[in-house]
């Protein structure tokens, strides 16, 4: 693929510099220097144009209409694109719990019309993980008075039960958010411009993953980092985050032991004792077995 376009005089420097240690002997007419770059043969003109031949050529055209200041047209571009996800009425979903090794996986999805935009704005809502706990206990009973939302929650009992070669976290999740998005579209039956999903699979293998449910939403925007550009993926990060702390105090509660969130080396540390005071067995009603801080756990362990 070729690529060409003019840069400027200053770009024209920093190009020379840049490529002056792959500049070929060969003289090109009209040509200040040919140089070759990997795959890409890249000529800057006299005339102050560029040419970039070969296969990654519009990789290293790209990277250089950045330098050049060219791509402001395409940041301006995406930016229209986000205010159309974020100024709309939507339905998102979003999931927590899936990196903690302790606790369940919670998915929600919510319904925000455009005129709830200004409440969610004005509560300071953005991706959960961007908020202390003490804000999203504080924040999110709020939410849920004027949000519709729906939320499923997989205990450790049922996800230890469910994984195994067949069914990967991605799958789990998957099913779940297949499962909240369908029960709100179809029991509450919004007018949305959007169905939005925090992307964590390929939209193909999304489908895939949840070929064989009874019930399948279709129309969903996949989207990375959603919970920064849209407020329905966003409130529903919240949701499940909320309904995942409640849950994670019931466990410490039941375990009589203070559990940390997460999968660090602290997380090894409680699991010994949970496996010292009930057993080894208790990890697979309170804990996500497969995770690797399990054999850690039980290495050290001796029965
Ligand atoms: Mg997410």
């Amino acid at each position: 693929m070729n690529k060409s376009f003019k840069v400027s005089k200053k770009t024209q420097e920093k190009m020379l510099k840049y490529y002056k240690d792959k500049i070929k002997d060969k003289k090109i007419p009209y040509a200040i220097f040919q140089a070759v770059d990997e795959d890409t043969t890249i000529t800057l003109y006299e005339s102050g144009k560029v040419l970039f031949q070969g296969k990654s050529a519009d990789v290293d055209a790209l990277m250089w209409q950045e330098i050049d200041g060219q791509s402001t047209v395409d940041k301006e571009k995406q930016k229209e694109v986000d205010r159309k996800y974020y100024n709309c009425s939507s339905v998102g979903s979003d999931e927590v719990g899936t990196g903690d090794y302790f606790g369940p996986i919670v998915v929600s999805a919510t319904y925000v019309k455009k005129e709830d935009i200004p409440f969610l704005e004005e509560l300071g809502i953005k991706d959960s993980k961007k908020l202390t706990d003490d804000i999203i206990l504080k924040i999110a009973p709020k939410i849920v008075k004027r949000i519709p939302y729906r939320s499923l929650i997989l205990t450790n009992t049922e996800y230890n039960q469910k994984y195994n070669t067949n069914f990967n976290m991605n799958k789990i999740k998957a099913i779940m958010h297949n499962k909240v998005l369908f029960q709100i579209m179809n029991e509450l039956k919004p007018t949305v411009d959007y169905i939005i999903v925090d992307e964590f699979a390929h939209e193909k293998r999304y489908y895939e993953y949840i070929k064989d449910c009874p019930t399948i939403q279709r129309n969903i925007t996949f989207m990375p980092k959603a919970e920064d550009k849209n407020l329905a993926v966003a409130a529903a990060s919240i949701i499940s985050r909320y309904i995942f702390i409640k849950e994670f105090d019931k466990l410490c509660d039941q375990v009589h032991l203070p559990l940390p969130k997460g999968a660090g080396p602290q997380v090894d540390e409680l699991g010994k004792e949970v496996v010292e005071k009930y057993g080894q067995e208790k990890l697979k009603e309170i804990a996500k077995y497969n995770f690797k801080n399990t054999s850690r756990i039980l290495e050290t362990m001796i029965f």
